[in-house]
């Protein structure tokens, strides 16, 4: 079961209430705040150990933030509890920068009111302490490989990469506190399924309470201070593969979960060839309840898309998914990855249609607007009175309204397909000014 928490919410409310008072009487501009992040649950029906997986706290991280992604989507907790969070530090993400804020992961110390980090940082101090939580899993993703001697700049005792990051090797007499065992048994378990031999991971220990003042502002030596085990789970950048990264990282969190005795079922094989294509997965953005975009083979640019001056609402399926509005319009991403640019065709939308009828290939159907239909060789759009048709990239000379009119799909032009396979094609309603809604029609072979 998933569940979507907004417990920042509050928080926002008042943070804002506070500015609108303050902006009476100065007229700085709004001081900058990191997005909220989200907070997902997969909880077994058995009770058991809870886990706290966190990623996304460095936006230039990508194993760091899918893995979590494809964790909350397709996995099922039989036994005990995962509370997943996918993108702690969203601007970043959306950045694709450590931090553009600075670095978050150095701001568990102390943190002024005033950074945009500190909302953040806060609200996920509350969830690590909160009682229920048993241990703390914070994924990145570092630089070269890590190995106990220098061997050369990308391989040696300071690199990150293919590591589990420990400040100590105990937590003495708390449950799950032998960090160094736990580290060693994910490692020995994770040397025996690598890709490239190259790849192995140990355990370093930081020793941050004695050795590392640096380090002692960092999340997991927050959480180890505060009687929370913790580890960081590094994959290296310089594995360039997004889907070996996030195979190596899931594969961690698995070897874990079953240290921790909690129980669960895949939706899926677990291998690289599985992961690659759960990551060009974008799954589906609805947008005002009336238009839905896949995003997986969806264009660069899709022009003329029906839009509300302002207040546009953003679904996605996808927990990386996000908006950024810019001069041209905006651009939709998943993660960092920018995956198309909406460029809008400004409307209102008081409009009481809410459906069409469409006959596909011959057949009638009802079709809501945001829905997908299938035809293979023609479809035709009923009359609705004071409605305006318009399927894009078909015209007709004197046509106002294409409505009853039989559509060959070789009569619309390819080019103004939403995907890049030239298949899938709107049909888009108008009444008066205003736009009602467009439905999706699918050629298939
Ligand atoms: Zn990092």
């Amino acid at each position: 079961m998933k569940i979507l928490i907004y417990f920042l919410l509050s928080l926002c409310l008042m943070s804002e209430v506070a500015f609108a008072v303050k902006a009476k009487t100065t007229t700085k501009e709004a001081p900058k705040k990191n997005t909220p992040f989200d907070v997902y649950e997969l909880k077994g029906e058995q009770d058991g150990s809870t886990l706290l997986v966190i990623g996304g706290i460095h936006g230039d991280e990508p194993g760091g933030f899918f893995a979590p992604a494809l964790l909350m989507d397709l996995y099922k907790v039989k036994k005990g509890k995962v509370i997943v969070i996918p993108n702690l530090n969203p601007d970043s993400i959306l950045a694709f920068r450590r931090g553009i804020y600075k670095d978050m992961n150095r701001k568990f110390a102390s943190i002024k009111r005033n950074d945009p980090d500190f909302d953040n940082v806060q609200a996920i101090k509350k969830i690590i302490t909160s009682e229920e939580i048993d241990f703390i899993i914070n994924l990145h993703d570092g630089h070269g490989f890590y190995r106990e001697k220098w061997e050369n700049s990308i391989f040696n005792p300071k690199a990150w990469g293919q590591t589990y990051v420990i400040d100590q090797k105990t937590l003495d007499n708390v449950p799950f506190g032998d960090l160094d065992s736990i580290a060693k048994q994910i490692e020995s378990k994770l040397n025996q399924s690598l890709h490239y031999d190259f790849h192995t991971f140990g355990v370093r220990n930081t020793e941050t309470r004695i050795k590392d003042e640096e380090q002692q502002n960092s999340l997991t030596f927050f959480a180890i201070t505060h009687l929370k085990p913790a580890l960081a789970i590094e994959t290296s950048k310089n594995i360039t593969e997004l889907p070996l990264k996030t195979f190596y990282q899931i594969s961690s969190i698995e070897a874990l979960m079953e240290i921790l005795g909690i129980e669960f079922e895949r939706k899926f094989e677990l291998n690289l060839e599985n992961v690659a294509k759960k990551i060009n997965d974008f799954g589906t953005l609805v947008i005002n309840d009336n238009i839905t975009l896949e995003l997986s083979d969806i264009r660069n640019i899709i022009n003329f898309t029906p839009l509300l001056a302002q207040k546009n609402h953003f679904e996605f399926t996808h927990p990386l998914g996000r908006t950024k509005r810019t001069k041209e319009g905006y651009e939709v991403y998943i993660g960092h990855k920018r995956i198309t640019l909406l460029r809008p065709d400004i409307f209102p939308m008081q409009c009481d249609v809410k459906a069409l009828e469409i006959e596909l290939d011959g057949k009638a159907s009802q079709a809501k607007f945001g829905e997908t239909l299938d035809f293979q060789q023609n479809f035709l759009v009923k009359k609705l009175d004071g409605v305006r048709i318009n399927v894009i990239g078909y015209s007709k000379k004197g046509i106002v309204s294409e409505h009853d009119i039989l559509i060959n799909k070789a009569n619309i032009d390819g080019r103004y397909s939403l995907d890049k396979a030239k298949s899938i094609f709107r049909v888009e309603a108008y009444q008066g000014r205003n736009f009602c809604g467009m439905v999706n029609l699918r050629a298939t072979k």
